[in-house]
Parts: structure tokens; sequence; C-alpha cells
């Protein structure tokens, strides 16, 4: 059986040795440290719901590599069927932990990487692709963990990477022989990587003659000799290290969108693990074809399960206050409603109008137009969402005491009577949904929603590339039977 219950992955993060820093200090157990905690707990519940016959259908499939049913975050798109579970994974996840799934980086890496050695194959006649496939085989058995990394420090934008004083700012091979290559740099804002088994790197941006050095994408356990974790920590962080209980947390088990400095300091990575080593002009097919799936995951799917979490607590607090018929209320709520769903046709029309990418290589992506145009809503309608939650949930979302009040003697009463809302619900939940929508309106998913996949010239650029306006232009040229121009007569 190739999938792990959820204390089957518990365990087997035992058995890894990562090295990480966080707030200035070593972490020495993932599973303890409140922090790092909730990815093992995000990650541990795709591992339950891959196995719940209620959700089975949405977290597993079938496998025809391995021929057995594996979990889908380990699976690569085979028709346009497995792009919409895709996408309804994405959603479903997202709105059940109220953060990442960490495994959503690997799994789009594994889209690109299947796809981009398939045509270095073809083109080149390298061997990649089987060596990939091998490798993607050994994860869907083992039922492993992946996070991804492209986002690198970079030099200076105004030059070239060859001209940075610093040249492992990108990702560089160090060495290479016969039984692999050394790697040296670092990757940032990689989500979940120190509680993942496996880390997939890609380049992160176009590369061109000279750079073959930087033209690197392969597989690294995660606790390899020579990779050090630092940490992200926000106020969010010292919030859940000082909190007495963890219920007084906007969210208790899930937490944060949690990411690290992931270092690669001479990183020995074996050849079977290689799957992109020089090829300099495919390292923007390894990019793009990335970029196109995450964000279809990351604007039309995920968002759309977090807008949840946000349109319900909004919700809630309307009911609690007896705003049911206040029209504005019910308005800014539709209009929630209405970016959300927004969000999820673009999601969903990536995926219905996916296609095999390259023809014949059996992998199917997202179509470029939809998941571009996904992301690129999303980033402005999550901002739109959190201003009209705040609205709903007034100045007690920011300004509201901690839950401990409630079991402070000397005040709780005089909390429990003025946070009433003078209604039936215990003051309790009434702080508790305010707590949850701080969590969303004032903390760190904005900025995430918006740089998470790309913030938004990088997908102007990508549908710059795909508009070409000739279609509108003959239209009209049909309509109003304009003549040819004068050289074409
Ligand atoms: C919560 C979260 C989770 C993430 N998880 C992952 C992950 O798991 N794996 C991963 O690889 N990455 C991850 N990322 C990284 C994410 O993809 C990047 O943050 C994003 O691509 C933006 O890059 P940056 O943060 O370096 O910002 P920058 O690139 O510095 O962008 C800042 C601004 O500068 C502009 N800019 C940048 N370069 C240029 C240029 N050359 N010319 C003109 N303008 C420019 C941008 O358009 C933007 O306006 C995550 C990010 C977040 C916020």
């Amino acid at each position: 059986m190739a999938l792990m219950t959820p204390e089957q992955f518990e365990d087997s993060l035992k058995k890894l040795k990562p090295r990480i820093f966080m707030n200035g200090s070593k972490v020495e157990n993932i599973l303890e440290n409140r922090n790092t905690r909730t990815v093992v707990e995000a990650n541990k519940a795709s591992y339950a719901w891959a196995l719940d016959p209620k959700y089975k259908e949405i977290m597993s499939c079938y496998s025809p590599l391995i021929d057995e049913a594996v979990n889908r975050y380990t699976h690569v798109s085979a028709s346009t069927e497995d792009l919409v579970k895709k996408a309804e994974a994405g959603t479903f996840t997202a709105e059940n932990l109220g953060t990442c799934i960490y495994r959503c980086v690997g799994y789009d890496a594994f889209h690109s990487l299947a796809s981009t050695t398939w045509e270095m194959d073809r083109d080149l006649g390298t061997k990649y692709h089987p060596r990939f496939m091998e490798y993607l085989k050994m994860v869907q058995k083992k039922d492993l963990s992946v996070a991804g990394a492209l986002t690198e420090p970079r030099g200076s934008r105004n030059k070239k990477t060859l001209d940075w004083p610093d040249p492992y700012l990108s990702l560089k091979l160090v060495d290479k022989n016969k039984h692999g290559i050394v790697i040296r740099g670092a990757k940032i804002n990689i989500s979940g990587a120190y509680a993942s088994h496996e880390l997939v790197v890609l380049p992160q941006a176009a590369h061109f003659q000279g750079e073959e050095d930087y033209a690197v994408a392969f597989a690294t356990p995660s606790d390899a000799q020579g990779i050090t974790y630092v940490c992200q920590y926000t106020p969010y962080s010292a919030e859940r290290d000082m909190a007495d209980d963890l219920q007084e947390l906007g969210n208790p088990v899930f937490g944060q969108r949690e990411t690290s400095m992931v270092i690669f300091d001479n990183v020995f990575v074996p050849w079977e693990r290689v799957f992109h080593c020089g090829e300099y002009a495919y390292s923007v097919k390894l990019v793009t074809r990335f970029a196109k799936t995450h964000r279809m995951t990351c604007g039309g799917t995920c968002k759309v399960g977090f807008m949840n979490q946000i349109i319900g607590a909004a919700k809630l607090i309307q009911e609690y206050k007896g705003l049911e018929k206040a029209a504005h209320i019910n308005e800014e709520l539709m209009e929630m409603v209405v970016l959300r769903e927004t969000g999820r046709a673009c999601g969903v029309a990536a995926a219905h109008k996916g296609a095999e990418e390259p023809e014949g290589s059996g992998v199917f992506l997202p179509d470029e137009m939809m998941g571009n145009v996904a992301k690129l809503n999303i980033c402005n309608a999550f901002w739109r969402a959190m201003a009209l939650a705040g609205d709903i949930g007034g100045g007690l979302t920011v300004t509201m005491p901690s839950l401990k009040e409630l079991k402070n003697p000397e005040v709780k009463d005089y909390v429990e009577e003025f946070y009433s809302f003078g209604s039936d619900e215990p003051t309790e939940n009434i702080m508790k949904v305010h707590k949850l929508l701080q969590n969303w309106t004032a903390g760190l998913h904005g900025v995430g929603t918006w740089h998470g996949a790309g913030p938004v010239m990088a997908q102007k650029i990508m549908l710059q590339r795909v508009i070409d306006y000739e279609h509108e232009k003959n239209l009209v040229k049909k309509t109003l039977r304009l003549k040819d121009k004068k050289s074409e007569k």
C-alpha cells in the first residue's frame, strides 16, 4: 500500500535530522517546536484525508506508474480530469487547513519536470525523463512529502547573473564528477520544506549561454549534508511561542504559512537525482511550466478555500451582531462570494482548458492564459475580501484583548458581558471568530497571497506573451468590412 497513515508520516519525520534555526536558536525537534509543528500538522492532514473514505476521492488517485492508489499530491496530471481534481484538492485543503498544504509546490514542480525532462530527452537525447520518472515512482511508493524550491536571493536586478559580485545569489553548480554534482547557494521563502522528506529544486529564472552552471534541477533529501533552514519569524510566530493555550490563536492547529530560507552549502546530489544540468535553453521551460501550474493552484483554488474561511467568519459576526438585515453588509458578503467564485471559475477554466504539453509527453498542464488570469485576479480580489471582512468585523478585529482574559478572575465577567453583543452566543466563540478574522485581515496573508506564485507583474509578463489581439482586430475588420492596406492591394 503506497499510502502512509498520519502516524507513519509523523514517525517518518523522526528519522530525519534537518538543521533548522528559528528566532536565533536551533530547532532541535520539528515535532515539538510550536511553529514547525504547524507544518507537520498540515502535511499530516493530507495523509489522513487520503485514507478517509469521505475524502479519498479528492486526496488520492490511481497511479498507472506504480499500479496503486497514491496521494494526489504525488501524481502528475495525465488528463484534464486530473487537473480538475487537482483544482478541487487545492480548494479542499486550503479551506480545511486555513493555510498551505505544504506538498503543493513539489506537486506543481513534478508537472514541470515530467513535461520538460521529456522534451529535453526528445530534443537533446538526454536521459532525464526516465530518471525523473524513477524518482517519482519512489516518491509515490513511499508516499513522501516533497517541497518545491525556486525563489532565489538574486543580486541587483539591473545586472545580469554573471555580473553579480557574489555568484551564489542564484543557486550554482560548483563541481561535477562521475558520481554527481555539488551545489552552492540558497532558495528563499520556501514553504514547509523542513517538514518534508524531500526538496525538488528548479531554477528560478531563464538562463542564457554562459550561465550553464545555474541551469540545474534536482531532488535531495531535506536533511542532506550541507542544507540549513533559517525560518521566518513574525509576530504570529512569537504569539504562538508565548500562548498558554493554542486555542487562543486565530488558527490553533495549522497556524500561518510557514517558510524558510534553504541554504545549500556544497550539497552533493547524485546523478540519479539530477534532472537538468547545463541545458540553459530549457530552464525557462521549467520555470514557466511550473508557474502556469502553480498559478492555477494559488490563484484559482487555494485562495478560494482561504476566502471561505474569511466569508464564514464575516457571516458569523454579522449574525452575532444582529446585522442580518443590514443591506450594505449583505452586499459586502455577496461581493466576497462573487470574488471567490470568479477566482474559482478561473481555476476550473484553467484546468478544463488544460492540454498535453508537449504533445506526446502524457503530461497535462493548465491553460496559460486562465492560470495567469486566475492568479492576477486573486492578487487584487484577496485584498478586497480582506477589506470587506474588516468592515464587517469592526474594530474588535484588531482591538480585541487576549482570550486569556476569559480566565482572568479580575476581568472575566466584564469581558463576558461587554463582548457578547447581547447575543446568545458564548463570548468565547465571538472572540475566537474575531481572532480568526484578525489572522486573515491583519496578518501575513495579504502580502503572502500577492507574492506566492509571483506578484502581479509576473503574471502580466506571461499574459503579454500569449495575448496577440489578432482575433479581435479581425473581428472589427470583418464587422466594418475594412479595406485592405494600400500596400496589400
Ligand atoms: C507565503 C509565501 C510562500 C512561498 N512559497 C514558496 C515556495 O514554496 N517555493 C518557492 O520557490 N517560492 C515560494 N515563495 C516565493 C514567491 O514565489 C516569491 O515571493 C515571488 O515570486 C516574489 O519574489 P520575491 O519575494 O523575491 O519578490 P521580488 O521579486 O523582489 O518582487 C518585489 C517587486 O519587485 C518587482 N521586481 C522584481 N524583479 C524585477 C525586475 N527584474 N524588474 C522589474 N521589477 C522587478 C516585482 O514585480 C515586485 O513588484 C513564497 C512566497 C510567499 C509570500
